[in-house]
């Protein structure tokens, strides 16, 4: 989502003891609809010989925004929570800064947090 698309989120909402230029909690709603949308129209479907890179990159993009939602479904509850935001890796909770959110409006830890997982993860790259 571009820049000029969060101006119509923009605002001041106080989530917990922070206050957001930005209404993520409808970001993240706008973004639900939009994979449920697109998984609805996008069903696995068989590997198929004759189209193998397309079935296979539908099939693969399929599975990466299920994870993507599960993870946006987690932030909502986070935002209603008041905890939204905060990074949640045990020993950190720093407050995640906005910058960052806009990128990943889902993201659950702070960048520094994300590069040691990484390093400990490799697998686990794409899932903030
Ligand atoms: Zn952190």
């Amino acid at each position: 989502m571009v820049e000029r698309e969060y101006q119509q989120f923009a605002g001041q909402f106080v989530i917990g003891k922070r206050l957001f230029s930005y209404n993520f909690g409808a970001i993240l709603t706008r973004r639900e609809q939009e994979i449920e949308e697109w998984l609805e129209a996008h069903p696995i479907v068989p590997i198929d010989k004759e189209s193998i890179d397309e079935t296979m990159r539908n099939n693969q993009n399929h599975t990466n925004l299920r994870l993507e939602l599960e993870e946006i479904r987690e932030a909502k509850v986070r935002w209603e929570l008041g905890i939204y935001g905060i990074c949640m890796e045990d020993d950190c909770g720093i407050d995640i800064p906005e910058e960052r959110l806009i990128l990943i409006p889902h993201g659950k830890r702070c960048a520094k947090c994300q590069q040691k997982r990484e390093k400990s993860h490799p697998s686990k790259r794409r899932y903030w």
